[in-house]
């Protein structure tokens, strides 16, 4: 059960899912590292607000109900 231990394991771009090249690891090209940068400087990767729904007063705490 010894599997070959590769150096080297080669992952998809994170980008566009692409075989990398190791000449920009972990990118398939210059274009998908730009990309992933300037979603980190950018912005547009930014994480979507979080809006914490907080139950409307009424819905809870009306006495137990009995179904
Ligand atoms: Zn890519």
């Amino acid at each position: 059960m010894a599997d070959p231990v590769r150096l080297k394991p080669r992952r998809p771009c994170p980008i566009c899912k692409k075989p990398s090249l190791q000449k920009f690891h972990p990118f398939c090209s210059a274009r998908c590292a730009q990309v992933d940068l300037s979603r980190w400087l950018g912005g547009s990767y930014a994480i979507p607000a979080v809006e914490t729904e907080e139950p409307s007063e009424g819905d809870l705490d009306n006495g137990q109900r009995l179904d």
